[in-house]
């Protein structure tokens, strides 16, 4: 008889956001007639930039044409691609970077939860909490979190607490940790790190022997100059650290898929007998396995991004959410609500009042308002007391559902 993998059975029976368009759905058929607006769900709404169509369409042309046709492309991606990132996504920023650095994905999603597979199953993982919730899972189904406890929290996985106490500011862990899942604009508390404060951590990873997976999906939206987009504008990071980037919220490509993750050849974790083993070469193997490549109109789509036309298209785009973003800030600071993150990030994280819990709040503002949030503690323990707002939606959108929950708050 074929055994499964037991530690799928350890997971939570439904993903966070599942739960919650269950609920949606639910008040839905209670409320036909009521206009629900989402500030919860962390998709895009804006078309993709005109010069990403126009790459789409010539690229679909040429699959069309049999010159020109494309079949399975270079593992790693297109040179085309990994060459245009290297130059505006790193050397522009003064990084050194080698295209073979660089490996094409569908997205961060998969390349976030599967990195994890290179490590050996009694590797420590520390998290930063609350955290995007695919970290911690690929872990659980890696076997390597032990049994979930009571509080939320997974008993062999190192959390590192993020909450307004300290700042959003995660203490370096006190035990040993081989693995350290670090987010940066975070989602979901929309909170930014310092180059000061990264330091310290590459510092850290490099005295302990740690590997730092860095997820920089959000890094478009950093409006300080003084704040880092990548960790290797960080001194001594490419020995410790693999870093992820998506062009999905960059460029609206959630539907589209394309990512990539930066594996420096310098980045290296141990064998049991003590052997270093870089882990460039292990996860283009992991990759050229298990993988097929990103098709080659989303490369072609993500090539445009870096144009002259993509470049200012996309950053209208970005312009476009943070304004939202500002608009949620300014609503809430006149509410009276404590907030975090939103200025350099798509995100907005909201202590709930009165006391209530995040499922409390959430399923409150659902049914006074029809605006769907995102309770904290979906993203783990410390989020608790938490739901997150998102600036993706239309302004049209955002408005409505600002004003809508303000005069709920003020009635209250
Ligand atoms: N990383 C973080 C922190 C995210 O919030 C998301 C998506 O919401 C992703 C990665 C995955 O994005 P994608 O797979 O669309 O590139």
């Amino acid at each position: 008889m074929a055994q499964i993998n037991e530690n799928f059975l350890k997971l939570s029976g439904a993903y966070l956001f599942s739960t919650i368009a269950a609920k949606v759905r639910a008040y839905r058929e209670q409320h036909p007639d009521r206009e629900i607006i989402s500030l919860g769900i962390g998709d895009v709404t804006r078309p993709l930039a005109p010069a990403v169509v126009e790459a789409l369409q010539r690229a679909a042309r040429e699959m069309g044409d049999a010159a020109t046709f494309r079949g399975y492309g270079p593992e790693q991606g297109y040179a085309f691609l990994r060459e245009a990132i290297v130059k505006h996504d790193f050397e522009a920023r003064g990084i050194a970077m080698s295209p073979d650095e660089i490996c094409i994905n569908d997205g961060a999603k998969s390349d976030t939860g599967n990195f994890q597979e290179l490590f050996g199953a009694d590797a420590r993982i520390a998290v930063t909490d609350p955290i995007y919730p695919v970290y911690v899972d690929s872990n659980v189904m890696g076997g390597r979190t032990g049994e979930l406890l009571s509080d939320g929290h997974w008993s062999k996985v190192v959390y590192l607490a993020c909450d307004a106490q300290n700042g959003f500011m995660p203490e370096l862990p006190r035990e040993q940790v081989d693995v350290i899942y670090l987010c940066y604009p975070n989602n979901p508390t929309g909170t930014v790190i310092t180059r000061q404060a990264l330091q310290t951590w590459v510092d850290y990873a490099r005295e302990h022997d740690a590997v730092i997976l860095y997820d920089a999906a959000y890094e478009a939206y950093i409006q300080d100059p003084d704040i880092p987009h990548s960790i290797y504008e960080l001194e001594g990071a490419r020995e410790v650290a693999a870093e992820f980037h998506s062009f999905s919220k960059t460029a609206g490509f959630t539907g589209l898929r394309c990512g990539y993750t930066v594996v420096p050849k310098e980045l290296t974790a141990k064998t049991r007998d003590g052997r270093r083993v870089a882990l460039n070469p292990l996860w283009v193997r992991r990759q050229s396995t298990k993988f097929n490549g990103t098709s080659y109109l989303s490369q072609r789509a993500a090539e445009a991004v870096y144009s002259p036309e993509g470049r200012e298209q996309v950053e209208q785009s970005i312009a476009y959410y943070m304004r939202n973003a500002q608009k949620i800030c300014e609503t809430l600071q006149a509410l009276g609500l404590r907030y975090f993150g939103g200025s350099n990030a798509p995100y907005v994280w909201v202590r709930t009042p009165q006391g209530m819990d995040s499922w409390q709040f959430f399923e409150a503002m659902l049914h006074e308002t029809a605006v769907v949030c995102t309770p904290g503690v979906g993203f783990g323990p410390s989020g608790e007391g938490y739901v997150r707002l998102t600036a993706f939606g239309t302004h049209e959108q955002t408005d409505e559902a600002l004003q809508r929950l303000a005069g709920w708050l003020t009635k209250k």
